[in-house]
């Protein structure tokens, strides 16, 4: 899907980040384009979740040091609401569950704070339950998800389901998912790449963070980048996350540049 006219949608620079007084994100350089899906792979701590985090604007982190621009804002001073309204999406690998608010419920006003944001018609009840139900389909959804309180007694499979249904509501201009794979039957995969590849075009950009290359059969990434240490490492193209599933992450110690990047 990369297209000549793609624009720049995320530009990272020197990433680095800590919390608690340990510093986890060493240096992070990534460029996303419109049009492209990303995935980032590495051993577990190497600082994915921790990346994403940081993008999202999770309090508990400090950045120190770097540059992060997303279209034409700099992300690092918007608040995690603002950069969710311009066009951010995170899916987290622990989705929260909300007791006694039920999902249809909060999928509108999710769905209303980014259309007013955007400048557009709120819907009403029934014209979301419409909308939704619409957008259900198309994902191979269950209908009975909006009259249960937001993720509460949802399998693993269940809430990322919805948040993919989230996901496809708010169109958003970057989603980044980490680690949507875990715990995932064969079916609940299906249906979530199934979903990002529904929702993926030329105008959008999906950043996946994943420790397996499972869910690259499904969603066929543009790049794949190795993370290590809070830095990525290495970058190829969609055969890099088979070669890491051949030959292990050692080899990637083998193979990375004096600089940290192979392109
Ligand atoms: P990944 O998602 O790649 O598995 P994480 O971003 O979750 O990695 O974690 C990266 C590193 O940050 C790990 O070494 C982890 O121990 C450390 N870390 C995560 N949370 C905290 C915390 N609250 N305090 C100190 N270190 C943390
Ligand atoms: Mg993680």
């Amino acid at each position: 899907m990369i297209d000549k006219n793609s624009r720049t949608i995320l530009s990272v620079q020197g990433l680095h980040a800590r919390i608690n007084g340990t510093e986890i994100l060493k240096g992070i350089d990534l460029t996303v384009k419109s049009g492209e899906i990303h995935a980032i792979m590495g051993l577990n701590g190497s600082g994915k979740s921790t990346f994403a985090k940081v993008l999202a604007g999770h309090s508990a982190y400090e950045i120190t040091g770097g540059s992060v621009q997303f279209e034409d804002n700099n992300l690092l001073e918007l608040p995690p609401e603002e950069r969710a309204r311009a066009g951010l999406f995170l899916a987290f690998q622990y989705p929260i569950e909300i007791p006694g608010v039920a999902n249809t419920q909060f999928l509108r006003l999710a769905y209303n704070t980014v259309q007013t944001k955007r400048g557009k018609e709120e819907l009403d009840p029934l014209e979301f339950d419409d909308f939704v139900r619409e957008k259900m389909k198309l994902l191979e959804m269950n209908p009975d998800f909006l009259d249960r309180s937001v993720n509460e007694g949802f399998s693993g499979g269940e809430k990322k389901r919805n948040e993919i249904l989230q996901m496809a509501l708010l169109e958003p201009t970057l989603s980044i998912l980490d680690e949507t794979d875990s715990g995932l039957d064969i079916d609940a995969l299906k249906t979530v790449a199934n979903g990002v590849n529904q929702i993926a075009n030329k105008d959008n950009a999906t950043i996946l963070v994943t420790h397996y290359q499972r869910l690259l059969d499904y969603i066929v990434p543009d790049f794949v980048h190795v993370m290590q240490a809070g830095r990525i490492v290495m970058t190829g193209g969609k055969e890099l996350a088979l070669e890491l599933e051949t030959r292990g992450y050692d080899w990637v110690n083998a193979n990375k540049s004096v600089t940290g990047v192979i392109a």
